[in-house]
């Protein structure tokens, strides 16, 4: 079997979507995708296309360290997202082949069901309340918000307060035995997440994530022992490397993303890296359909994962929902909060190639906001 056409297609609302053809007609799904540099992912996924045109799709891990490794400069967001999308892609192909679920190629399932997170995505405290009520009527045990919009150079009173108000009415929302996670955003500098997160740690959080910028690991120690709450980062790095440094400072939690970090196969690399200092996998999925199903088929398989994250109803997507693509919706129904594993072979989802060929041809350019501070300058989104 060859691999004989590559293609992408950028669709609403923010997303990139890869299609892998083989001559023997086993085509495979990926997500390709960088939030807001879609455009420079899909030049990149071209020029990996040149090696991966002729080439036996199964030999998975070969291609990986080429497409990895065998350029001279390597890594980073742009690069590993491509090579992430193509490695789910290559998975589903194998998977589709042996008529297995990737899960079974990974070594076989280790749990039944996964636990899912529903994202909460409103500002002011009333309708916060009224958006979490929502989530545990459709039956999730765990949500995610936002700890803060906009932060200053560093918070006034007021600002640490807005954090802690919002912690404080999720817990008496959710109750005791439900469980909110407080997503940083790295909009407080360390100083702040130093400040607010022993301020919100009787509201036991399950994790706070991204308290500092991705770029600052060497602050992330004094970060995790101001507090006892569990402190969660990874949704921008890219490979093992990156991670050493987070899970050396004491995370709890690795974020790696199935569409930037390498893929099927980094990702289960970074969760058994992880186990080496008791933390936790939760991948990072604000994104669409093919991400998701790869997420799940490494939660499936992978033991220390804790729960996955997903962007069913998020604040994002408007106008397109990751529903919009798939033949049957039926594989991302959620019952209690949880997703059924399937043995549905490769990923597990099959994807509306006619839906996804009209949406690229209207395409989309988003970018994320670029916020400022009162003085102008710029600030952290
Ligand atoms: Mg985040």
């Amino acid at each position: 079997m060859k691999i004989v056409k590559v293609e992408t297609f950028l669709v609403p609302p923010r997303w990139l979507f890869c299609r892998v053809e083989t001559d023997e007609g086993v085509v495979g799904w990926g997500e390709p995708i960088v939030e807001g540099r879609a455009e420079a992912v899909r030049a990149a996924v071209g020029i990996l296309a040149e090696y991966l045109i002729g080439q036996d799709p199964l030999r998975i891990e070969d291609h990986w360290q080429v497409m990895a490794n065998g350029g001279f400069y390597r890594g980073g967001p742009v690069l590993s997202s491509a090579l992430a999308g193509l490695d789910q892609a290559l998975w589903d192909i194998a998977g589709k082949t042996y008529g297995a679920p990737v899960h079974a190629l990974l070594g076989g399932p280790v749990r039944d069901r996964v636990r899912m997170y529903a994202w909460v995505g409103g500002d002011a405290l009333g309708e916060l309340a009224e958006s979490i009520a929502a989530r545990v009527e459709a039956g999730f045990t765990a949500i995610k918000m936002n700890a803060t919009g906009r932060m200053p150079a560093l918070a006034t009173m007021a600002d640490v307060a807005g954090v802690v108000d919002r912690v404080a009415l999720a817990r008496e929302v959710l109750g005791p035995s439900r469980d909110v996670a407080v997503d940083f955003h790295g909009r407080a500098s360390a100083a702040d997440a130093r400040r607010i997160l022993p301020l919100i740690a009787p509201f036991q959080p399950m994790f706070a994530e991204e308290p500092v910028l991705p770029d600052r690991p060497h602050l992330l120690r004094d970060v995790v022992t101001a507090s006892s709450v569990p402190v969660a980062t990874g949704e921008r790095l890219y490979s093992r490397w990156d991670f050493r440094e987070a899970l050396e400072a004491g995370v709890a939690v690795v974020q790696p993303d199935l569409s930037h970090a390498g893929g099927i196969s980094e990702t289960r690399r970074i969760a058994a890296l992880a186990e080496v200092w008791d933390a936790k996998l939760a991948p990072h999925c604000p994104l669409g359909p093919l991400a998701l199903a790869a997420s799940l088929q490494v939660a499936f398989a992978t033991p220390n994962f804790l729960i996955q994250e997903h962007s069913i109803g998020i604040h994002y997507n408007e106008g397109a929902d990751l529903l919009d693509y798939v033949i049957d919706a039926e594989v991302f129904r959620f019952t209690d909060g949880y997703a059924s594993r399937s043995d549905a072979p490769g990923l597990g989802v099959e994807i509306d190639e006619a839906a996804v060929r009209r949406a690229d041809q209207d395409g989309h350019a988003w970018r994320n906001p670029v916020w400022r501070h009162d003085d102008g300058g710029l600030a952290e989104w």
